[in-house]
């Protein structure tokens, strides 16, 4: 048997007047999620613990059944691995953004515009470069998005960055967290990086190029996010599953990278919420001739919540459910445990994420049975699944696939 794994990014929301009192979930029509919901065995999840509000990182690890309060050190290292840096144990990885500065120094877009295209060109330029024994590698990632791993003796996490998040001031100097003397010199060190990369990237002749045009030059980088690179359990070996991940997004990408997964690098998954929901599900149908695990991960609905658009988000639930009827059993070929749910819920009223549980569904061919009809919050609140942590989900599922985790004799 194989499992297919459906994460909706920010599925979950609270009741909204104008949908009925219903949430989008269960106010989309979802015939084929609702047939999941039917044949299966339906919960609500905590992702990480009840009250507690995940972040789409720690509710990635811990739906893969890694305890994020054990092994989650920031999101660097998961941005970092999602776009193709090879990081190692010890090192420290940090989010970046290609930005712009005038010449008086002020911060005038954090995004350069949001460069489309030649930040792999920039980041080229800054190969190489080694200060006190340390070494500095940045990878372009989409648009203005970069990452960079530091890699050396006597680094820490424990620095904050230099990104303040807003426009039209002086970048803030990189601060020690502590007193040690690994955070000062991270502070120290990243100080110089930083100054000898504004030196080059000023000079570059896409740069110029781009103020010729009146373009934002990428003549600056915004570092943010660190986090030392942890020793993660292997997901493969863990469970005995070869497994994929079918993601556009690099955090996603990097969370299942980390873990040994399989990363499934395809076009037909580089469009972000545009991402064409078809060729995404035609690429879990292929993943799956090849695996026993996989993956998939949908953003939009996430994107929806967080601009408050319910409409929209329960359009594009709907969209998604139109694409699930490859998965249903009369119309898979091989026996496949189907199991579905989202990361957090993100409800369009909060506009942000929220710790309210989120409605789960497992399938299998000959799974327990609940007389929940419909997937949606309210109705997997009736479910034989009861309340669940997420780090319990891959067990179950695994109990699912008859690869029982046994405790005792
Ligand atoms: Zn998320």
């Amino acid at each position: 048997m194989k499992l297919l794994f459906i994460v909706m990014d920010g599925l979950g929301d609270r009741p909204i007047s104008d949908l009925g009192g219903r949430t989008p979930l269960e106010y989309a029509n979802t015939p084929n999620l609702d047939k999941f919901a039917n044949l299966g065995m339906n919960g609500l999840l905590h992702v990480i613990a009840p009250g507690v509000t995940p972040g789409s990182d720690t509710a990635h690890l811990a739906l893969f059944g890694v305890d994020p309060y054990t092994y989650y050190t920031g999101r660097g290292p998961f941005e970092a691995a999602g776009i193709g840096l090879e990081v190692k144990e010890g090192d420290i990885a940090f989010r970046v953004n290609f930005a712009t500065i005038d010449d008086s120094g002020a911060i005038t877009d954090r995004r350069a515009g949001r460069i489309k295209q030649g930040t792999e060109e920039l980041s080229k330029l800054l190969e190489g470069i080694e200060i006190d024994g340390i070494q500095f590698l940045l990878r372009a990632g989409t648009e203005h998005r970069a990452a960079l791993v530091i890699r050396g003796e006597g680094l820490t996490d424990k620095v904050y960055g230099n990104d303040p998040k807003v426009e039209g001031n002086d970048p803030p100097h990189f601060k020690p967290l502590d007193e040690s003397p690994e955070a000062q010199k991270t502070a120290r060190i990243l100080t110089s990086y930083v100054m000898k990369a504004k030196d080059i990237l000023s000079k570059a002749e896409l740069n110029q190029d781009r103020a010729d045009k009146g373009l934002f030059p990428a003549n600056y980088l915004l570092i943010r996010g660190p986090g030392k690179v942890p020793k993660v359990p292997n997901f493969e070996q863990e469970y005995c599953l070869e497994s994929a991940c079918v993601a556009g997004g690099g955090l996603y990408k990097g969370v299942a990278r980390m873990l040994g997964m399989h990363i499934i690098e395809d076009e037909r998954l580089t469009g972000g919420t545009d991402t064409d929901l078809s060729a995404k599900f035609d690429v879990t149908l292929e993943a799956l001739n090849n695996y026993d695990f996989v993956f998939t991960h949908v953003k939009g609905t996430d994107n929806f919540s967080h601009d408050g658009n319910y409409k929209a988000k329960t359009e594009f639930i709907e969209k998604i459910d139109k694409e699930l009827y490859r998965f249903l059993p009369e119309n898979f070929e091989q026996d496949l445990a189907v199991m579905i749910t989202g990361d957090h819920s993100s409800p369009c009223s909060f506009k942000d994420h929220s710790a309210d549980p989120v409605p789960v569904v497992i399938y299998s061919s000959d799974c327990r049975v609940d007389k929940v009809e419909k997937f949606g919050e309210s109705y997997a609140a009736e479910g034989n699944l009861g309340h669940l942590l997420g780090k319990h989900l891959m067990g179950i599922a695994l109990n699912e696939l008859r690869l029982v985790h046994k405790f005792g004799a």
